[in-house]
């Protein structure tokens, strides 16, 4: 049996996740281990916060774990929002005026392409694995839909007329980001 902590307070990514996993493997939840702090995300790239969290469990809590980190990386604006997504228009990590400022950002620009990029880090018996998943797509000219979260009303993947927004989840977390990250994960967790 391998217990493995996942870094995240939110139960149903837990349980989504468990229910991928082979029996051999239990996936623990923060409270589980009786994590309630903030963990550290201070570094300047998603692939760094996603490692700087799975390395502070592993220190603070001696656990075997997996920790992501996500971010918006928009082509003309330089990667911007990138590690700030959730704070880009300011501590109050509202996603509405985070669109409002990147819409505002790319106001009279014809390039719009933008990816969403999730890493996951596993730290596994001493090693480090890291898994990527991207979703290239266009910044929209205006919000649209009211499903998912973030920066899904903007977001409109390639090769689809849809935003992230007005898709079905089932579908966003085929062609998603977080979803191609986790079937890499999962992937290798079922082959060990
Ligand atoms: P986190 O690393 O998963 O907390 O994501 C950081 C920020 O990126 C979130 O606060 C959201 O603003 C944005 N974000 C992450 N994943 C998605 C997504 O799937 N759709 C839209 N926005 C997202």
């Amino acid at each position: 049996m391998i217990q493995l902590v996942f870094a995240t307070n939110n139960p149903n990514k837990l349980k989504e996740v468990q229910a991928l996993l082979p029996s051999n493997i239990k996936l623990l939840s923060l409270s589980d281990i009786n994590c309630h702090e903030d963990i550290p995300e201070t570094q300047p790239t998603i692939e760094g916060n996603a490692i700087q969290k799975a390395e502070y469990l592993k220190q603070m809590y001696g656990y075997n774990c997996f920790a992501d980190d996500t971010g918006l990386e928009v082509v003309a604006l330089n990667g911007e929002p990138g590690v700030y997504s959730a704070r880009y228009a300011g501590p109050q990590r509202n996603s509405d005026d985070n669109m409002d400022k990147l819409l505002s950002n790319l106001e009279n620009r014809q390039n719009r392409k933008a990816q969403f990029k999730t890493v996951i880090a596993l730290h596994l018996d001493g090693a480090l694995h890291t898994f990527t998943g991207i979703c290239k797509g266009n910044i929209t000219l205006e919000k649209r839909g009211n499903k998912g979260f973030g920066y899904d009303p903007v977001f409109q993947p390639d090769n689809y007329d849809k935003t992230f927004a007005e898709m079905d989840l089932e579908l966003k977390n085929t062609i998603g980001h977080r979803g191609k990250a986790t079937k890499q994960l999962i992937d290798f967790l079922s082959n060990l």
